[in-house]
């Protein structure tokens, strides 16, 4: 990974090159970064520009075996610690880090904007404790003792120090404390405010601030190829994080699942001036993604009529979604909710036949208003 693949945060990148110019590299960095933000990408970047051998007036070269090495994250000079389950015995920690390690280059390499949850879900570690654990801290003091093996630097990136165990943070303390020379420490925290003290005070520390909301918008439109309207979109709802925007872009369903219910809560009220609003987005968005949209919400209102008609057993939905259905369910009535499904699907067939999208939707919601008010 190189600087130019993170969009922003210009004046980050720039310092960090001065740091390496001016010969100034503290040897133990702190990126606290914004949830979502480009904390682990620049800690990569970084470490590709160092260990460069055909370094760029502001980048690595992206060429050079280094470089290489360093877009698949298999670097031998850069080491990673992360949080994971701890090995039940010792002995078995090698397999695990061995394990985890190839799962991490990966992980990393493609969703570096990720967090700690979207790594739990990625390993389906949902019903373990994560952690760095003092296993994890020998491995560092094992590592930074040995000599590197190519170049000028051997680099450790710890991601989420705040997971670290309080027995991990003592030695790892120690090494930060006194590094051998030319190890550098490229700690990326998301937490700021849980980091222990003693870490912050021996780190010098770089604010990675979130992305602004049209920086996420152009990558969004040059790097996923998706239209300005829908990245707009996403952009404006992803509070800065480009991890919340590239995650809310890969499960559209949540996304046609949020629009459904804010949707039918101003259908409910008889919020006119929302439901023009809503009529407008819908108008603008492209026509897979209003069929997507119109298809997405009869599926749910099924199951909000079979929930009411106590087939809970046909209703496949979790969390969120299963709450809204039942709710729903609650307080519309069972003709109104049969009403509403007829509606859609007669709205699908009038856009297949090249409706107006602004009429038919329009009439639609003023339809399902009345149905869910009388
Ligand atoms: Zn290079």
């Amino acid at each position: 990974m190189q600087f130019a693949e993170i969009p922003g945060l210009d004046d980050l990148k720039k310092s960090l090159v001065a740091s390496y110019k001016n010969n100034h590299i503290a040897h133990a960095q702190l990126f606290n970064s914004a949830l979502g933000g480009g904390g682990l990408p620049v800690a990569i970047s970084f470490a590709t520009y160092l260990l460069c051998e055909n370094k760029q007036d502001q980048d690595s070269c992206g060429e050079c075996a280094n470089c290489q090495k360093m877009a698949k994250l298999i670097h031998p000079d850069v080491h990673f610690i992360y949080p994971k389950p701890s090995a039940s015995k010792s002995s078995d920690y090698d397999k695990l880090q061995t394990e985890t390690l190839k799962k991490w280059r990966t992980f990393a390499a493609e969703k570096p904007y990720s967090d700690i949850n979207d790594w739990v879900a990625y390993n389906g570690y949902e019903n373990k404790n994560v952690l760095i654990s003092r296993e994890d801290s020998r491995n560092i003091i094992r590592t930074v003792s040995m000599k590197s093996f190519e170049g000028d630097f051997k680099i450790l990136i710890i991601w989420y120090p705040e997971f670290m165990h309080p027995a991990a943070a003592n030695g790892i303390l120690k090494v930060l404390e006194e590094p051998p020379t030319q190890t550098i420490y490229l700690l990326v925290s998301y937490a700021y405010d849980n980091l222990l003290a003693t870490i912050k005070s021996r780190t010098q520390i770089f604010n990675v601030t979130p992305f602004k909301e049209e920086v996420i918008k152009d990558y969004l439109v040059e790097n996923k190829g998706i239209d300005q309207t829908t990245a707009e979109k996403v952009a404006r709802l992803s509070n800065g994080s480009m991890g919340k925007a590239i995650y809310e872009l890969e499960h559209a369903d949540k996304m046609a699942y949020e629009a459904f219910r804010n949707w039918m809560q101003m259908c409910l009220k008889g919020d006119y001036s929302g439901l023009l609003n809503v009529t407008e987005d819908f108008v603008r968005s492209s026509k897979p993604q209003q069929r997507n949209q119109l298809e997405f919400s009869i599926a749910l209102i099924r199951d909000a009529i079979l929930s009411k008609a106590d087939n809970n057993e046909l209703v496949n939905r979790e969390g969120a979604e299963g709450e809204f259905i039942q709710k729903f369910g609650g307080f519309a009535s069972l003709p109104a909710l049969e009403k509403i499904y007829m509606s859609i699907s007669e709205c699908l067939g009038h856009l297949a036949r090249n409706a107006s999208p602004r009429i038919t939707f329009m009439n639609l919601s003023l339809q399902c208003s009345k149905f869910l008010r009388s």
